[in-house]
């Protein structure tokens, strides 16, 4: 069977041409925390090509099993405001009591790299992104329910009891902010969800914005006096 006729359509190749020296897609993710976005955007990380993911920097406490410039890069609250002052986030914020902020740098070396890259951040650096490239794409993972958000949270044992509320009040607020996205991704099942993601990735390399070129490319081809046939 060649691999385009596979029925469930796992090796088909969805990636489109993309127009050399064209601009990366910026994709903002979120969702409230233990919303399982992280195992989510790495399985995407893994199966869409040409597509780079943004480590923030944060002042909060590396969790077990965080590795320092793979999750985040950890600092101090006053390394963080040194660097906020010299202008290197691209836009920070403070989330449950920590701050957390998208670095500049890697931002422009993976867009320079024609990479398009996936920024995730909690709802108030969503909006500042947006008004900052206007053409960022946002999505929303949704947890199936708060109950359900609660034992994700629960059981990932990584929160003291304060931080657990906090975070736990906080993300009513953010689901809340639905309406400022493109795209919402129920996180009901992983696999499910992570096909889901891939499909907005694929589907926003294909608008026809993006695609004008290769249109204009196959248009040429067309002779502009009837044929002879
Ligand atoms: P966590 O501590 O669970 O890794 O992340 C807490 C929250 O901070 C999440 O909503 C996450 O998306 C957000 N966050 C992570 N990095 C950034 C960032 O660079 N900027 C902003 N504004 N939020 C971030």
């Amino acid at each position: 069977m060649s691999s385009d006729a596979r029925p469930d359509g796992g090796d088909v190749n969805l990636d489109p041409a993309v127009e050399p020296g064209a601009p990366g897609i910026f994709f903002i993710i979120c969702a409230p925390s233990g919303g399982g976005k992280g195992t989510l955007i790495r399985r995407v990380l893994k199966s869409v090509p040409g597509l780079a993911y943004s480590v923030s920097w944060t002042t909060r406490p590396p969790r077990p099993g965080e590795t320092d410039g793979v999750s985040y890069y950890f600092t101090t609250e006053q390394d963080f405001e040194q660097r906020r002052d010299r202008g290197e986030f691209l836009e920070w914020a403070v989330v449950h009591g920590n701050l957390y902020g998208s670095s500049r740098a890697v931002v422009e070396k993976e867009l320079a790299a024609g990479r398009d890259i996936v920024l995730e951040i909690d709802v108030q650096g969503a909006a500042a992104v947006r008004q900052l490239m206007g053409e960022a794409v946002g999505v929303m993972i949704l947890p199936p329910s708060f109950e359900a958000l609660r034992d994700r949270l629960l059981a990932r044992r990584t929160e003291a009891t304060g931080t657990l509320a906090l975070r736990l009040s906080n993300a009513r607020g953010e689901v809340a902010r639905y309406t400022e996205f493109d795209y919402l991704v129920l996180n009901d099942e992983v696999d499910r969800a992570a096909k889901q993601l891939a499909a907005i990735v694929y589907a926003e390399r294909a608008r026809r914005a993006r695609q004008e070129w290769l249109a204009r490319r196959v248009l040429a081809t067309f002779p502009e006096a009837p044929p002879d046939v």
